[in-house]
């Protein structure tokens, strides 16, 4: 065995360092290990065993947690090209492709010092300390604690045991940890990874029992013997009857693994017709082509709203699996609903494990278990999925490729799709990425035949794309007079689809009520406390929210700048939006679909279902009701404020824009009526608005690349955002100056750097934000200036938490 290891530790901090082996440990590479870092225990991940004597003194592993690596070579290949392609600390990127820190128990313990037993003693004598500044009541706690701990033979006591027998508060404890009376200790240590259930079997229902005995002994019984001990104590008996009866011997107390289910919602009915049009069938044989030929290929399918892509995405999954091998299927964060999850439990069986945003740490942990073991071989999930532990990967497949929650926006900043396909190249294995309206950065990588372009182009069985229709509503305000959210050619659309029993969706991206209020005497709105970002009025909750940090305020009556009563509610959100419908349509059946309505993905899936059942009239929201499955009855779209996004200082604000109008405009049709989509904007020259109301993609796409090309922005050139923040505007303008100056002084050849500039949101969450824009058409140079940058704000003392470099940056704000 090696002397020494390094260790991959979840700090903010761009190594691994390096501990000594004791004698008897053998840590595996790639697997945990606990150390002393700092005043800490932490587990960190094992990445190289060496004889290289440190210049420090090393420290000894405390533990050695797996005897087999949690992450394989490829894994961990995979994770060193996220550390170093995104400028991430290499230890939280390893942290974040395992989910096992529910395996990891964070505690304190406490143990008496000698200067303790010398205040116990003293105080036993003399009864207090006459020179102390402290209450009677706080030294009668401190002499509750050092009693409490030295009556544990000066053995350590954990945190948690110690306060709830002494009622000491932290800041009491600390202080006497200050006084050296106690000394304090991590005890951290990791936990029993899988999880039981305590089971009640019945062994004999024989013997005098009373009423409540009888009760268990009955439902046991009725149950087959055995039940969870839970489902027991929810009977309306005392908790202590089944002790008794275990005590009794009538009933004994066992433990299994825990059952895991991700959903309970029925199966629905043939989810899948594996009936194929000619392009999808051609799509799904040149996959299979590729997976079979055992070497790295990525594709682009590049599918029409409702062209099927699902279909050939799980058939292909299927064969996969048939081959005994393994596949992994992305899906964007409100992608997977219960029912979803439902079908793929029917098509795959035990054989898929599904991980979405709803599940527990431990629950997380677990399904991370099944797949390392091999018992699931389909892995269906949001972002994180990507590092699923699968043995034998074949294939995988990044479904709306295009969609921004695929970017993760905190350390390590990774992409999905694009740690997608590096994975894939890694394992030989093939990628797909599926999208009715590919990214510009995929679809230029398929024109340069990087990736295999495959074309879906028609919906299935031959159903018609919409019609659309573009309202100006610059014209609109001029012939009514009126700044109007609802135009009289939407309204009257929307009328005649109610008096034929037909269905509405109607899209307003910004929720809430009023985003303004404005002061009429001041000028000035109403911001809130954290960001430099105005409150937006929820109507119904009666408050101010601020979307980006969650702030609330009580909604105005006068001014709080200068006390007038002339606040003013402005502009639109989808509760407004709503409200408005309601006043316009009295008799229509109206739900909302937006981040207010919807908690998690049960709520999203009852409006869809209850949209599909015919019990709604008119579904109004977010962007929300641009995503998610199977909607048929709905005969028209209308957009309102379509072009809010186009107003962002953000490069990627058209095709954002175009993006959103295209996937909701794919939500209208019915069977062989093709549907009408209602497009009301203020910009209705726009390239963005004109190419999606023509449901032409290519023609948006090359539009968009020539601007992308003349401004150096991505694909022609690597970008990176480089964001210096704090709570302290002082240090923002020393730090980002000190950075500017060195960008300035030092020659990086090939690389353009804008700024330092005020962020477009100047204050967020409490901090202060300045950036750069760095961009290159060589990424290799962009990564050498963003290291050499780093390096010189780590020796300029700038914490590494305050500078946050994001490459391919998916916003600038
Ligand atoms: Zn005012
Ligand atoms: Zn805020």
């Amino acid at each position: 065995m090696p002397e020494f290891c390094d260790v991959a530790v979840p700090v903010p901090l761009d190594m691994a360092f390096t501990y000594r082996i004791p004698e008897n440990a053998s840590p595996v590479i790639g697997g945990r290990v606990l150390v002393p870092f700092r005043q800490h225990r932490m587990t960190g991940i094992v990445v190289e065993a060496h004889d290289r004597k440190p210049s420090v003194a090393a420290k000894n592993i405390i533990s050695v947690v797996d005897t087999t690596p949690v992450l394989d070579d490829q894994l961990l290949r995979l994770g060193r090209w996220i550390a170093d392609y995104y400028l991430a600390p290499i230890g939280e990127v390893l942290r974040t492709m395992l989910p096992l820190s529910a395996e990891f128990k964070h505690s304190i313990g406490y143990r008496i010092a000698e200067g303790g037993q010398m205040a116990l003693h003293l105080a036993g004598m003399s009864g207090s300390s006459a020179r102390s500044q402290r209450t009677p009541e706080e030294q009668a706690v401190e002499f509750r604690v050092l009693d409490y701990l030295s009556g544990s033979d000066g053995g350590l006591v954990r945190v948690e045991r110690l306060r709830a027998a002494t009622r000491a508060s932290r800041r009491l404890l600390d202080g006497m940890v200050r006084k050296k009376w106690i000394s304090r200790e991590d005890v951290s240590a990791p936990q029993d990874a899988a999880r039981t259930v305590k089971i009640a079997v019945l062994n004999s229902a024989e013997g005098k029992l009373n009423e409540n005995q009888q009760k268990i002994v009955e439902m046991l019984a009725a149950a087959g013997g055995r039940l969870p001990a839970d489902t027991v104590q929810s009977l309306n008996v005392p908790r202590t009857t089944l002790g008794t009866l275990v005590r009794r011997g009538l009933v004994q107390m066992a433990e299994e693994p825990a059952d895991f289910t991700v959903s309970r919602s029925k199966p629905r009915t043939s989810p899948l017709k594996f009936q194929f049009n000619d392009a999808q069938t051609s799509a799904l044989a040149r996959l299979r082509e590729a997976v079979a030929a055992r070497k790295f290929s990525g594709m682009l399918l590049h599918g029409v709203t409702g062209s099927g892509k699902t279909a050939v995405y799980l058939a292909g999954m299927r064969s996969v699996l048939e081959a005994g091998r393994s596949a992994i299927l992305l899906v964007p964060e409100i992608g997977l609903t219960p029912a979803v999850a439902a079908d793929l439990h029917q098509i795959f069986g035990d054989e898929v494990a599904i991980l979405h945003s709803a599940l527990s740490d431990r629950e997380r942990a677990e399904q991370w278990h099944r797949i390392k073991r091999g018992e699931a071989r389909m892995v269906v999930g949001t972002r994180s999925a990507v590092f699923a532990p699968v043995a034998d990967l074949a294939l995988i497949i990044v479904d709306e490729e295009h969609d921004s929650s695929y970017k993760q926006e905190e350390t390590p900043r990774y992409h999905a799709r694009d740690v997608a396909v590096m994975r894939a190249k890694m394992a030989n294995a093939v990628v797909i990425l599926g999208s009715a309206t590919p990214s510009l950065e995929s679809y230029f990588n398929a024109k340069k035949n990087k990736y295999a372009l495959i074309e879906l182009p028609d919906r299935v069985e031959k159903r018609p794309l919409p019609n659309v229709e573009i309202v100006d509503m610059r014209v609109e305000f001029q012939e009514t007079g009126r700044e109007q959210v609802i135009s009289r050619k939407l309204a009257g659309e929307i009328k005649d689809r109610l008096d034929r029993k037909e269905q509405v969706m109607v899209l307003l991206n910004r929720r809430g009520y009023s985003p303004v209020v404005l002061c009429r005497t001041c000028g000035k709105k109403l911001e809130c406390a954290n960001c430099a970002i105005a409150l937006t009025h929820h109507k119904r909750e009666h408050k101010m929210v601020c979307h980006y940090c969650g702030y609330i305020a009580p909604v105005p009556k006068v001014c709080v700048h200068c006390g007038s009563e002339y606040v003013y509610f402005l502009g639109t959100g989808s509760e407004k939006l709503e409200e408005l419908l309601h006043g316009m349509f009295p008799q229509a059946r109206i739900a909302r679909l937006d981040r207010d309505t919807v908690r998690g993905h049960e709520d999203f899936e009852r409006t869809l279902n209850a949209l599909n059942e015919g019990e709604l009239d008119i579904v109004v929201g977010t962007q929300m009701i641009a995503k998610g499955h199977d909607i048929h009855g709905v005969t028209l779209v209308g957009v309102v404020g379509a072009d809010v996004a186009l107003g962002l200082p953000d490069f990627r604000a058209a095709e954002r824009t175009f993006q959103l109008l295209t996937q909701v405009a794919g939500r209208a049709g019915r069977g062989q009526s093709p549907g009408k989509v209602i497009l009301q904007t203020y910009f209705q020259d726009h390239y963005a608005v004109q190419y999606a109301a023509q449901h032409d993609f290519v023609g948006f796409y090359e539009k968009e690349l020539r601007f992308r090309s003349w401004m150096h922005y991505p694909p022609y050139s690597a970008l990176a955002n480089v964001l210096v923040r704090s709570d302290k505007l002082d240090d923002v303008l020393r730090w980002s100056g000190m950075l500017g100056n060195w960008f300035e002084s030092t020659r990086h050849d090939g690389v353009r750097v804008l700024g330092p500039a005020s962020a477009p949101i100047m204050r967020l969450k409490r901090d202060y934000r300045y950036h750069f824009v760095l961009k290159s058409p060589s990424r290799e140079k962009l990564n050498t200036t963003l290291r050499a940058m780093l390096a010189y704000a780590a020796q300029q003392k700038i914490p590494r938490t305050q500078v946050i470099v994001d490459v391919d940056a998916v916003w600038l704000m």
